[in-house]
């Protein structure tokens, strides 16, 4: 048992299972965990799950990757619907969960990258170090640098592919598809409404908009206000799932196309990508100093890590023994707005 890494809260569970009186006692009074005062058996196993499953879900906060959307979102991440924007970033919206294939694969695949902001624009590779990539600056329009941001606004995409106009598209493509749920006037007015909460401010993404925000997978809580007419979420989640498409079709599989072809005349190709690297001048003095700052950011890391922890557990034995109370999601902001005041 000793070898094995296990959380510190099961961990405990299972060693003072016997010891603490008020687990042996509580027991019966799960409530949720017996049926006609049967106690059902998996309802335990459940309960372990959950409890590894909040802390891996932890981890994943933890990420450099989506900081963005959790430790520096300032609280930002309690208006995202995480399970349904999950849904929609994992392709499960059109594609049953048992389902693979390849052009799920590659959706998907997208979608995850997309998310974390690590598709392989030149921001990226420079930072890679990717052989033959010149500099960060945009391939196409050779203006500005080509950050994820920039991707969706490069004005060398075509003239009617700006996230707008492709969400309007998505919006009437779904709705001209026999939806019988609404007549005409109340597709119109829903219309409206969906073009109000398209225009609010992103709470995470800086200046953006709600749009934005779809952009990269993430469904805001504000989008549900608008169905009232049941059927409508439904419908509102297709949208999202059609527009994510021509998003990856119109935007960023152009813009592949036409960077692998400007590098093929470059001499720039796929195989000499791969294997070689960029050498820089004085690369050893630059090594030096960014390893001094990848220890700094580990140690920071830690840090909030170790915070978040302790705060997750105490969550955690608080939840043993009020199972029922679904106040779990909520858990993200709270270790998040503790941390900000300490
Ligand atoms: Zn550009």
């Amino acid at each position: 048992m000793k070898d094995v890494k296990i959380p510190a809260i099961k961990k405990e569970l299972v060693s003072c299972k016997f010891a603490i009186k008020e687990v042996e006692i509580n027991v019966s009074h799960f409530g949720r965990l017996r049926w006609n005062y049967v106690p059902i058996e998996g309802a335990y196993r459940f309960l372990f799950k959950e409890l590894s499953y909040n802390t891996t879900k932890i981890d994943l906060m933890l990420l450099e990757y989506v900081k963005d959307c959790f430790i520096s979102s300032n609280g930002g991440n309690a208006l995202i619907d995480w399970t349904e924007s999950f849904k929609l970033i994992k392709n499960e919206i059109t594609t049953s969960r048992n389902v693979a294939n390849r052009e799920d694969a590659a959706t998907r695949c997208f979608r995850v990258k997309n998310f974390l902001k690590i598709l392989p624009t030149y921001e990226v590779l420079w930072m890679r170090k990717v052989w033959g990539i010149p500099s960060k600056k945009c391939p196409r329009c050779a203006i500005e640098e080509e950050t994820w941001d920039h991707l969706w606004i490069c004005n060398k995409n075509r003239a009617g592919d700006t996230e707008s106009e492709i969400f309007k598209a998505s919006l009437d493509e779904v709705l001209s598809q026999n939806v019988d749920i609404m007549d005409k006037d109340q597709k119109n007015q829903w219309k409206e409404d969906l073009w109000e909460v398209a225009a609010t401010k992103s709470m995470i993404m800086g200046p953006e908009n709600l749009i934005r925000e779809i952009t990269r997978g993430l469904i805001n809580e504000k989008w549900w206000r608008t169905c009232k007419i049941r059927g409508q979420c439904k419908v509102l989640k297709d949208i999202f799932d059609v527009y994510l498409k021509k998003i990856q079709m119109q935007i960023w599989n152009r813009r592949c196309v036409e960077t692998i072809e400007s590098e093929r005349q470059l001499g720039i190709l796929k195989d000499l990508k791969r294997k070689k690297k960029r050498v820089d001048d004085g690369e050893e003095m630059m090594e030096k100093a960014e390893g001094e700052e990848k220890s700094e950011n580990k140690k920071t890391r830690k840090k909030i890590k170790n915070i978040i922890k302790i705060n997750l557990e105490e969550n955690k034995k608080d939840d043993v023994f009020r199972l029922g109370i679904r106040d779990r999601k909520s858990w993200g902001s709270k270790v998040i707005s503790n941390l900000v005041n300490t």
